[in-house]
């Protein structure tokens, strides 16, 4: 691992400290960085704070060799990065042609804002000396880098669709020219239906067998656990081929609970599984609410495969566009195994599909009984010959039973489509 580059990210803005702001751009950064070789070893957050952020550069450039800047970089009194970094690296800000070109372009021609260009946007053109400029043909505040000894600075704007536009078009060609990167490959497993722990229980021995270059990580969302292996070496195929055998060994112990061998939703799952028997599905759904229609219709080409959805939230819809029957909803009551069967046989016959798949349930707070607390949830899956059911008991606030009971309804589907076409 010699020639590893270890990465710093300073995220500056009061915003993202209060959380009024989320810090998206240190994803959009780390991720980036990842896929050439560049580890991102830390992460600091601080305030438009003169002594906090020559603080932050002086620590983190005692840390590693490249250390990316966002924020701060506005035509505002509050926006301080500019004239810090131009005294933190000796220089002194003068205008730059090419920018205030580019400034006074974005304003006459894009923008089309009447009268002259005010001052403090003028001021954007202003560039320390001893800085690169980097063209940020989004906005009007220019990225820049330094370098001290042999450490690289790099600052962008905050607004993220400038930072995006200068990392892709000038940061990343910039490091793959100028910095020796190194092949990162990660591989992950996708489980769904056991928690993390009992998953770890499972992987104790594997994981005392890695390597010590290799990284396991575990990553639970709702209801799922992915499993990412990380390794990184000189070479792609060569980190890549090592990397195989232990990767079909884990998902080879996982198997009962293996959703996908990559890093996709369930969603796109479902669709693959669809779309490669040139199947149809549709859904009715009481508690989830179109959530699962929400979830599928987000993936480009589901039309391909999805036939739409019957929200029935009450009774009389149930049983108006589903043909739920009175009786069943009397005597079971709308959360029942037997309403959902009824539902998920409507949807078929209304919605035409090869399948379909229904939810009832109570997501709280209120609504709970004995019998049938707050987290109750049916779910039923069918085709025109069977109809399987599940039953989960959520124990999460309303917004979280939601999206656990739509993921629980789409990963019954996925097995459902495995085992009965
Ligand atoms: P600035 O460069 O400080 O003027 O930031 C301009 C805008 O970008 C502000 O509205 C911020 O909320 C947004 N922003 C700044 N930093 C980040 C960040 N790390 N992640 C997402 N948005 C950000
Ligand atoms: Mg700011």
């Amino acid at each position: 691992m010699n020639n590893t580059i270890n990465a710093s990210i300073i995220t500056i803005g009061d915003e993202l400290l209060i959380g009024q702001t989320v810090d998206t751009n240190s994803a959009f950064i780390g991720q980036e960085l990842n896929k050439i070789g560049i580890w991102v070893r830390r992460r600091v957050a601080v305030g438009d704070v003169w002594n906090d952020i020559w603080k932050a550069l002086d620590e983190e450039s005692r840390e590693s060799k490249l250390i990316i800047i966002t924020g701060g970089l506005g035509p505002t009194a509050d926006d301080i990065t500019k004239p810090l970094l131009a005294e933190y690296f000796g220089g002194k800000l003068v205008v730059d042609e090419k920018v205030l070109a580019h400034v006074k372009y974005l304003f006459e021609k894009v923008y089309r804002r009447p009268g002259p260009i005010l001052e403090r946007n003028l001021k954007q053109a202003e560039v320390p000396n001893v800085a690169a400029v980097l063209h940020n043909a989004w906005g009007s505040a220019p990225g820049m880098l330094f370098k001290k000894k042999d450490t690289v600075f790099i600052s962008l704007p905050g607004v993220p669709h400038e930072m995006k536009g200068l990392m892709t078009n000038e940061v990343i060609p910039y490091l793959l020219k100028n910095m020796g990167v190194q092949a990162i490959v990660h591989r992950t497993a996708f489980t769904f239906g056991q928690g993390e722990s009992m998953i770890a229980e499972k992987l104790i021995d594997f994981e005392a067998r890695l390597p010590l270059h290799i990284k396991l990580a575990y990553l639970p969302g709702y209801g799922m656990v992915k499993l990412r292996l990380t390794s990184r070496g000189e070479h792609k195929e060569a980190v890549e081929q090592e990397l195989l055998p232990y990767f079909e060994e884990l998902k080879g112990l996982v198997k009962e609970f293996l959703v996908a061998d990559e890093d996709e939703p369930l969603e796109v799952v479902v669709g693959k599984l669809l779309l490669a028997r040139k199947q149809t599905m549709a859904t009715a759904e009481s508690c989830t609410g179109g959530y699962i229609a929400h979830l599928i219709t987000g993936i480009p080409g589901s039309s391909d495969y999805y036939k739409g959805s019957i929200v029935s939230y009450a009774n009389q819809v149930k049983q108006d566009l589903l043909g739920v029957q009175q009786r069943t909803l009397t005597q079971h009551g709308a959360v029942s195994e037997e309403t959902v069967k009824e539902m998920v046989q409507g949807a078929l016959q209304q919605l035409k599909a090869d399948y379909a798949v229904a939810t009832s349930g109570i997501m709280g707070p209120g609504g709970g009984t004995e019998q049938k607390p707050v987290g109750t949830v049916w779910i039923a899956v069918g085709n025109k010959d069977k109809v399987a059911t599940l039953k989960l008991n959520l124990r999460f606030d309303r917004q979280r039973n939601i999206t656990t009971a739509a993921l629980n309804a789409l990963n019954f589907l996925r097995k459902f489509i495995l085992t009965n076409s």
